[in-house]
């Protein structure tokens, strides 16, 4: 059988990780970025189990683990500092915080390993369903997979004309990575709540924590970067020291975006990531499931199928966990600003005291076990087992 190709547009956590699975089942990839340079902008971010999950199947993770934080625990805290929520963060809620730009190192690298081309300065602006991307200068790249891995405005999914949906939520996160852990606990996260904004504090690898700052976009002052250090030690008293360190790096900023994607494939073009399912970061959930749905979107194309079918097959079994964990991710952003003080804590109680509750609202941490990839002797999905 000769040697499949893919193409990938997009070259974050989404493209490569995918880049390099394909690499892996012996497909020749060839991604785009547009970027000059492999490059992520904000901060740190937290893996979940069931990206690392992926992330272990490829044996990538034994690289990645020692640039970053493994957490014990997370802890959500009033302004006064007491403890409204108690997590342990083990089993398959297990959870390792990472400067975003060791992923993307660790992933690119582990891409090339696999055969993948990365081309940077790539500007795509286009596909076609029957398996092209179109850049910038109008060229064309057939492939017999063709992959829109291009973020939350995904040029891609816009030229499959999906009838897809962006839209802005009414809040914004600043983030940042400061070189310094004299504010850190080293195993903990900790999550404190004031009003309608928090501050989430956690280590990040040697040396660094990650912080970011969530609040409504109609909160001026909270939103301000450089920061309004005042302002924010008005709201959390006892993170005032911590407050004058932070406001000496510097902090990127993003609003909360939601993709509404109706199909995430239409000939030999797929989406994954943000492009097909940009969700609210409430639950660290989006790198997660986009590993998830890339790895099992390997595995299926990979057999003996027409890629068109096997895309099909991909959707069915995996769109469920994203479009939950999508629902509840904007669920949580909704509590969080809307809901009246007097009844969170009440909220926040009740997730402690039944594990249910947070196993039904985080169903994409426990990972593989949801997904098999189970085909038949033909290559079509077994959807008995699953
Ligand atoms: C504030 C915030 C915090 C988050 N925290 C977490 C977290 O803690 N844990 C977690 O799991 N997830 C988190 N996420 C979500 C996570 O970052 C994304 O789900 C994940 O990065 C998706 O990766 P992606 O590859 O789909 O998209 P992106 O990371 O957006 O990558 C898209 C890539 O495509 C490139 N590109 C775009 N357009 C083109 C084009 N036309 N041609 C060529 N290249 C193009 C871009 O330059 C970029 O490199 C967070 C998101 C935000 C906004």
């Amino acid at each position: 059988m000769t040697k499949r190709h893919a193409e990938i547009a997009g070259g974050g956590i989404g493209g490569l990780a995918l880049g390099m699975m394909l690499g892996r089942h012996g497909w020749s990839v060839r991604i785009h970025e547009r970027s000059p340079e492999i490059r992520e902008i904000g901060a740190g971010i937290s893996l979940r189990n069931n990206c690392i999950a992926v992330l272990e199947h490829y044996d990538v993770f034994p690289r990645l683990e020692p640039l970053g934080s493994k957490l014990r625990m997370e802890l959500s805290v009033d302004r006064h500092g007491q403890v409204m929520q108690r997590r342990q963060l083990s089993g398959h809620f297990r959870t390792h915080v990472f400067p975003r730009q060791s992923v993307v190192d660790i992933l690119a690298q582990s891409a090339r390993e696999a055969g993948a081309e990365i081309v940077t300065a790539s500007h795509i602006t286009g596909a076609e369903p029957s398996g092209a991307l179109i850049d910038a200068n109008g060229r064309r790249y057939g492939g017999d997979l063709v992959v829109g891995a291009d973020g939350i405005r995904s040029k891609v999914r816009m030229a499959l004309r999906l009838s897809a949906r962006l839209s802005e939520r009414g809040t914004q996160v600043n983030r940042y990575l400061i070189p310094t852990r004299s504010f850190t606990s080293d195993d903990t996260m900790f999550e404190h709540w004031s009003e309608g904004r928090r501050v989430g504090i956690m280590p990040s690898g040697p040396g660094q924590t990650f912080v970011y700052l969530v609040m409504p976009r109609r909160d001026r002052a909270a939103c301000a970067l450089p920061l309004d250090t005042r302002s924010w030690q008005r709201s959390h008293p006892t993170l005032a020291d911590a407050f004058e360190i932070i406001a000496r790096s510097d902090g990127t900023q993003y609003p909360y975006n939601v993709v509404e994607c109706p199909r995430w494939s239409a000939g030999r073009v797929a989406l994954i990531g943000d492009a097909a399912h940009g969700m609210p970061p409430t639950l660290g959930q989006g790198a997660g499931l986009t590993m998830m749905n890339s790895h099992a979107l390997a595995e299926i194309v990979s057999g003996p199928r027409p890629v068109e079918e096997a895309l099909a097959d991909w959707e069915q079994m995996v769109r469920f966990i994203s479009d939950r964990t999508r629902r509840w991710a904007i669920r949580y952003d909704q509590f969080t600003r809307h809901w009246p003080l007097a009844l969170r804590p009440l909220v926040m109680w009740a997730f402690d005291r039944f594990p249910i509750l947070n196993e039904r609202m985080r169903i994409a941490d426990q990972g593989l076990a949801l997904t098999p990839v189970r085909l038949d002797k033909r290559g079509r999905l077994d959807t008995r087992a699953a």
